[in-house]
C-alpha cells in the first residue's frame, strides 16, 4: 500500500484488526455491500489472536471442523483440517487461505496500530490515527480487536533486573524460542499455561511451574483426522452449520438434558469416564446442571480431582494440583495433552504460590518467600486484560469528547456488546456483553459480523447517517447480562477474568453474555426485524 496516498484518506468503514472478525467483516462490507473499507492491523499478517499466540503447544480447543467460517460453502469444501484441534500454525495457514481466496490483503494496512479514534460530530465521521501518524476518516468504525489480545504481564518487583529472557505467551516471538539446555520458569496455569507446560518440559533442561490457583483440565485427545472424517465433514457441512447455530455455545456437541440427580452413582461415574476418554470441552456437557448447580458440579469437580491424584505420582505435586478452590467450568475449562502426566518427569518442579508467594524477580531468577529459583527464561502465561483492554487501549473518544475510558470507568456499558452509548457509528465485534468468549468464537463472530452488515445495509438503503444506542438500553442490557450470569456458577469464581478480577484495579463486572448464542441471536434478529427501533437512527 502506498502510505503517502493513504494519509487523510476517507473511507466508508475502518475495521480494526485482521483476525477472524476483521476478515469476514471486510468480505461482508466490501464485497457484499460494495463499501469502501480499510482494515488496520498491528501485525504484519492476518491471524488476529493466532498471529500473536505462537507459544509452545498453542492449539485451539474447539474442534477444527467447528473452528471454521461457515458462511461459504465453497470455502468449507476447499479447506481440509489435519487434526482434531487445529494448531496455531495451521490456523494461520487457514486464515491466509481465506485472505487469498477473497483477495483481502489489498485492503489491509499491516504494521499499523490504531492509537486514537475520535468521533467528529460536525462532520459525522471517525478520525483515526495510527502509531505511524497516518490519519484516516471513516463514517463507521468497527472494532475487530479480539477479546484476549491485551497481554497482561503482572507487575512483579524487579522484573527489569532479570538477566535472562522473558516472554508473554500472547506475544510470542515469530521465530520461536529455544528452551534447549535452559532452566525455565513458567508463571500461570490457565488454558495457555496448561498447553505450554508439557511442550516446554520436553525441550528444557528444567521447568519450574509457579501455580497460584490450581485448575481443572480434561484430556483433549488430539489426533490426526481420518480420511473418512475429513470426507464426512465436507459432506455434512450443512448439518454442522445448523448444529453450531443451535447449541448454546456454538460447539458441535449437544449438552445432555439429564441432571446429575437423574442417575445413580455408578452410572454417573461411567458417564464421566466415557467423557474423559472422549476428551475435550464436551466433558462439561455430560449433564445439564454442571454449571448451574453446586452439588451437581461437585461430582464433576471431584471426578477430575481424583483423576489428577491418580495421574500425578508425586504426592506433594498431586496435592497442590488438585487443591482447586472453584467449581469445574466456573472459569474457562482448559483441555490438555499430557499436562498432569508431565509432572511425573524428573525435570519439573511445581511451586504453590499460595503458600509460597513470589516476592520479587532478581537478576538470576524468581525469589519466593521460602526459596530462590535460578532461571534462564521466564514464561508469563498470565492471561489478558480481557474484553475491555483491547478497546480501552485504542483511546476511543465519542460525542462531547467522551472518552471510552471514562464511559467505562465502572465497567463496560454496551447494548448487546455491539454498541456503546455516546459512540455513534461504532460497532464492537464480540464486545463485552455479547456471548463471545463463552462460545466457539468464529460462530459468534459470524453472527455479529452479519448483523452489523445488515444494519449498515439498512442504513444505506434508508439513507440514515448515524446509528446510536442510549444509556437506558445499555443499562437494561447490562441487567440482562447479570441476570443470566447469576443463574450460573460463573460469577461465583471471584478471581476469574470473566469478571476482570485478574487485573488489579479493573472494575469487577461480569462481561460476557451467558444466555447462550441461540437466545442472543433471537434478540438481535428481533431488533433487525423491527427495523432497529431500539437504536436512534438519524
Ligand atoms: P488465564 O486463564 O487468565 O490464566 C492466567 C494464569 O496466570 C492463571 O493461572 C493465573 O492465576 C496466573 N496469574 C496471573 N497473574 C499472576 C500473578 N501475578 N502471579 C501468579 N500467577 C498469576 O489466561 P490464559 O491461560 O492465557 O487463558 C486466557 C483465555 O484464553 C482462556 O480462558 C481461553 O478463553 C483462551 N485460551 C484459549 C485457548 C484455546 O482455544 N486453546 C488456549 C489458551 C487460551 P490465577 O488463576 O490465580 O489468577
Amino acid at each position: 500500500m502506498n502510505l503517502i496516498n493513504l494519509n487523510n484518506k476517507e473511507y466508508d468503514v475502518i475495521i480494526v484488526g485482521a483476525g477472524f472478525s476483521g476478515l469476514y467483516q471486510l468480505i461482508c462490507l466490501r464485497d457484499q455491500l460494495g463499501m469502501n473499507c480499510l482494515v488496520v492491523e498491528t501485525g504484519d499478517d492476518v491471524g488476529g489472536t493466532w498471529y500473536w499466540n505462537r507459544y509452545p503447544g498453542a492449539r485451539c480447543d474447539t474442534e477444527s471442523h467447528a473452528y471454521s467460517y461457515y458462511f461459504s460453502d465453497e470455502l468449507l469444501k476447499q479447506w481440509t483440517w489435519s487434526e482434531r484441534y487445529p494448531g496455531h500454525a495451521e490456523i494461520r495457514r487457514y486464515m491466509n487461505f481465506v485472505a487469498e481466496k477473497f483477495d483481502l490483503k489489498k485492503d489491509i494496512l499491516f504494521n499499523h496500530k490504531v492509537t486514537s479514534a475520535q468521533y467528529n460530530e460536525d462532520k459525522i465521521c471517525w478520525e483515526i490515527t495510527t502509531n505511524n501518524k497516518i490519519n484516516f476518516k471513516s463514517k463507521f468504525l468497527i472494532t475487530a480487536v479480539g477479546c484476549l489480545s491485551n497481554a497482561n504481564i503482572p507487575k512483579i518487583k524487579g522484573l527489569e533486573n532479570f538477566e535472562g529472557k522473558y516472554y508473554h505467551t500472547g506475544n510470542w516471538p515469530k521465530n520461536g524460542v529455544s528452551f534447549v539446555g535452559k532452566k525455565v520458569g513458567q508463571i500461570g496455569t490457565g488454558s495457555t499455561g496448561i498447553q505450554a507446560v508439557p511442550v516446554i518440559a520436553e525441550e528444557a533442561k528444567h521447568l519450574t511451574v509457579f501455580q497460584r490457583t490450581a485448575n481443572y483440565s480434561v484430556p483433549a485427545r488430539n489426533k490426526p483426522l481420518t480420511e473418512n472424517f475429513k470426507i464426512h465433514v465436507k459432506d455434512k457441512f450443512k448439518y454442522y452449520r445448523e448444529l453450531l447455530k443451535k447449541t448454546p455455545n456454538g460447539h458441535p456437541f449437544e449438552i445432555s438434558n439429564r441432571l446429575v440427580a437423574d442417575v445413580q452413582e455408578q452410572e454417573m461415574q461411567e458417564i464421566y469416564e466415557k467423557a474423559w476418554e472422549k476428551g475435550g470441552l464436551q466433558f462439561r456437557g455430560s449433564f445439564s446442571d454442571l454449571v448451574t448447580n453446586v452439588e451437581a458440579n461437585k461430582t464433576a469437580s471431584d471426578f477430575i480431582k481424583s483423576k489428577i491424584n491418580e495421574t500425578v505420582l508425586n504426592k506433594k505435586f498431586a496435592a497442590i494440583l488438585s487443591d482447586i478452590d472453584h467449581p469445574y467450568a466456573g472459569k474457562r475449562p482448559p483441555i490438555d495433552t499430557n499436562y498432569f502426566e508431565t509432572y511425573n518427569r524428573d525435570n519439573i518442579n511445581l511451586v504453590d504460590l499460595r503458600s509460597n508467594p513470589i516476592t520479587q524477580i532478581d537478576e538470576k531468577g524468581i525469589q519466593t518467600e521460602k526459596e530462590h529459583f535460578d532461571l534462564d527464561i521466564i514464561v508469563f502465561a498470565t492471561g489478558y486484560d480481557a474484553m475491555t483492554g483491547p478497546l480501552l487501549n485504542m483511546n476511543i473518544i465519542g460525542k462531547n469528547n467522551l472518552k471510552l475510558l471514562e464511559a467505562w470507568e465502572e465497567g463496560p456499558k454496551t447494548f448487546l456488546g455491539l454498541q456503546v452509548p455516546g459512540f455513534p457509528n461504532m460497532f464492537t465485534i464480540t464486545g463485552p456483553g455479547s456471548p463471545s468468549v463463552l462460545t466457539n468464537m468464529p460462530i459468534a463472530i459470524e453472527q455479529h459480523v452479519e448483523w452489523i452488515r445488515d444494519c449498515i445495509d439498512f442504513m444505506n438503503k434508508k439513507e440514515y447517517s448515524t446509528i446510536e444506542t442510549d444509556a437506558k438500553s445499555a443499562e437494561e442490557w447490562g441487567n440482562e447480562v447479570n441476570n443470566v450470569a447469576n443463574k450460573t456458577l460463573l460469577p461465583t469464581v471471584k478471581h476469574s477474568w470473566y469478571l476482570g478480577a485478574n487485573i488489579p484495579g479493573k472494575p469487577q463486572v461480569f462481561m460476557p453474555y451467558a444466555g447462550g448464542l441461540p437466545r442472543y441471536r433471537d434478540v438481535c434478529e428481533n431488533i433487525k426485524n423491527n427495523n432497529y427501533k431500539e437504536f436512534s437512527l438519524n
